[in-house]
């Protein structure tokens, strides 16, 4: 059975996804679509030349029409990160991008998975749920999955305990309003507080949280752009979709109420995205309020921008 995706929006990140999936091999063609038609037919070529040894993907520039041959939406198009501006500044100039993308899969009846990581994530993955008419477990912002690695990252050096030894969620909006779920973390399976106890280390959360907020804007300091992280993230999105893995992600979900979306631990299978049960458990009262800040900003937003 064929098995295509497109992507939209061929930046740094764009062409990593491209890259990442290409090794995987789950996709027999690879559409390709930006507004610099010249750049699609460049990467066309060079991802061709980079595939021969190690896929069977085909490379292809794309347009909305071939969107109707995929399996698979990734929309990775927007402008490029700053290190000085927060995510959701970027909200006037995203939108305009998403309006002229949206359309267009109006257009086709586009009606499959769709992925975001193109920021202001949570809210351009409201605004796509709005806008298209597609079921919401299939319309899937990458959210704070990247941000719960960075949070195991830095715990994980902190402490000298492999990240794989770590249990532990970031939760609500990606970035700057972004909620480290402490109360709830194990370290060799122990709660992360009995841990530290334990083996007398001292943490401070609040710096553990800014640290994990500021790491995304740090790299950009480094390298004007951030792309190894988030490509693996979709790269494994799609991954627990295809195999029907029903692993729990921090994945940006359209809200019970359809009045925003951010991040909250989803079921990820063949269906989609679905809200997990185990939720209830998870926050302790610090954690409760500070989503329900990282909630009340974005629904703010959305109403001062009517979306
Ligand atoms: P980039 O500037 O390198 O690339 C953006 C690409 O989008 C460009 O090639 C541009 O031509 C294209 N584009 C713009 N408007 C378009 C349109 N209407 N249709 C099709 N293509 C269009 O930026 P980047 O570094 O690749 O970042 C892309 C997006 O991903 C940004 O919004 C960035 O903030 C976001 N990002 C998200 C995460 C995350 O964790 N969610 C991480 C890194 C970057």
């Amino acid at each position: 059975m064929e098995r295509n995706v497109g992507i939209i929006g061929l930046g740094g990140v764009g062409k990593m996804i491209c890259y990442s999936l290409m090794k995987e091999n789950l996709f027999n063609n690879i559409y390709l679509i930006d507004i610099n038609e010249s750049l699609v037919e460049a990467e066309v070529k060079d991802l061709t030349d980079g595939s021969l040894f190690s896929s069977f993907s085909k490379f292809k520039k794309g347009s909305y029409n071939d969107l109707t041959k995929v399996d698979f939406l990734i929309i990775s198009a927007g402008i490029s990160q700053s290190s000085t501006s927060s995510r959701l500044e970027q909200v006037d100039s995203a939108v305009k991008i998403f309006d002229e993308i949206l359309n267009n899969l109006k257009r086709i009846n586009y009606d499959k998975f769709i992925i975001i990581c193109s920021n202001p994530v949570d809210i351009l993955t409201y605004y796509t749920y709005k806008k298209l008419n597609i079921s919401k477990n299939k319309i899937i912002g990458s959210g704070t999955l990247l941000d719960t690695n960075r949070y195991k990252i830095i715990l994980s050096e902190l402490i000298n305990v492999p990240f794989n030894n770590i249990s532990g969620y970031v939760l609500g909006e990606h970035g700057e309003g972004s909620v480290n779920l402490f109360s709830s973390t194990l370290i060799n399976n122990v709660p992360l507080n009995f841990y530290l106890k334990e083996h007398n280390i001292s943490l401070n959360y609040e710096e553990i949280e800014e640290k994990v907020k500021r790491r995304g804007f740090e790299i950009v300091e480094g390298k004007k752009a951030t792309f190894f992280g988030i490509s693996e993230c979709v790269n494994y999105i799609i991954k627990n979709i295809i195999f029907d893995t029903n692993n729990l992600l921090p994945l940006s979900t359209i809200s019970i109420k359809e009045d925003f979306a951010y991040s909250y631990l989803v079921n990820v299978n063949k269906s989609g995205i679905s809200f997990a049960k185990e939720n209830e458990y998870l926050l302790d009262n610090i954690e409760k309020e500070k989503m329900i800040n990282s909630k009340d900003r974005l629904i703010k937003l959305i109403k001062d921008k009517n979306l």
